[in-house]
């Protein structure tokens, strides 16, 4: 299944996503991913409403992507995980995996802006997968990890490179968590539907032109092993949010670096996941 989470108005509403047309069940106003994650009664009648056709159809054209889950407790990224970005960063293979987090505050939509604040004069994109934690757990095993995932999303890791590096102490949190700097979507895609998730293509594109381009199977840490070391500290819970790691070519590592600028188009896009499209502008 695909599913969504869309403002309408100043308040949300689930939708389920069928090729370019979008199912809002009657029991899907008002509330977020965020609930239906928490309650397996209520994905259950959402599913059944989609299938009894209780609710209206929609074009995806037509209608505000918020982000897939909008307010989740937490939002957990993975540094250097792709072996061709972790050299071009000029780093040693880390043994474990970097973690770092980034505010939920920063999450936004499919379609909605990054806005480039008036403080940062090096932004930056990361095109990451990121996945959506279904049932929530501490001490995750290895061999269970893949039952605590509802589905993976596209995301880009939006990083302010001279809050996030040049900064005393190498402020990795609050140079990634500028507003808008967590576009999520447009579909949080269920396992069923990603049969090959460690060999997906992911690329990223800066007003068309290919920027980053790799596979998933470039990762340094698996996807149970992620999800193993970090519920090792943190309970992990429904709707939390773990940006996977971006590949090589982003903006700071090319010869002259590229930073993003206001009018600039990005496209992140992830083999049978989707393509997340936001344009940039300025405060
Ligand atoms: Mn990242």
């Amino acid at each position: 299944m695909k599913w969504a989470t869309l403002k309408i108005g100043q308040g949300y509403q689930v939708a389920l996503g069928k090729g370019s047309a979008l199912f809002l069940p009657n029991r899907g106003k008002g509330i977020t991913l965020l609930e239906v994650l928490g309650s397996p009664d209520l994905q259950n009648q959402l599913l059944e409403q989609f299938r009894n056709e209780q609710g209206d159809w929609l074009d995806s054209q037509s209608v505000v992507f918020a982000a897939v889950v909008p307010h989740p407790e937490k939002v957990i990224c993975v540094g250097l995980n792709y072996r061709d970005h972790a050299a071009e960063m000029g780093g040693a293979i880390p043994e474990d995996p970097v973690i770092f987090g980034k505010f939920s505050s920063a999450l936004t939509g499919h379609q909605c802006p990054i806005v480039l604040p008036r403080v940062s004069s090096k932004v930056d994109y990361e095109v990451e997968l990121v996945l959506v934690v279904g049932k929530g757990g501490r001490y995750i095993p290895l061999e269970l990890a893949w039952e605590h995932i509802a589905g993976v999303t596209v995301g880009n890791d939006v990083s302010a490179r001279d809050w996030q590096l040049e900064k005393v102490g190498a402020q990795w949190m609050i140079g990634k968590s500028f507003d808008t700097f967590a576009p999520v979507g447009p579909f949080l895609v269920t396992l069923d539907e990603v049969p090959r998730i460690d060999n997906l293509a992911i690329s990223l594109k800066l007003n068309g032109q290919t920027m980053q381009q790799s596979r998933t199977n470039q990762f340094l840490f698996s996807i149970p092993r992620i999800l193993h070391y970090v519920s090792r500290v943190v309970t992990l819970k429904p709707g939390d949010l773990i940006f996977t790691g971006t590949p090589s070519g982003v903006g700071m590592a090319r010869n002259p670096p590229v930073w993003l600028k206001p009018g600039d188009h990005i496209e992140a896009i992830i083999e049978g996941v989707g393509t997340l499209v936001n344009p940039v502008s300025s405060e």
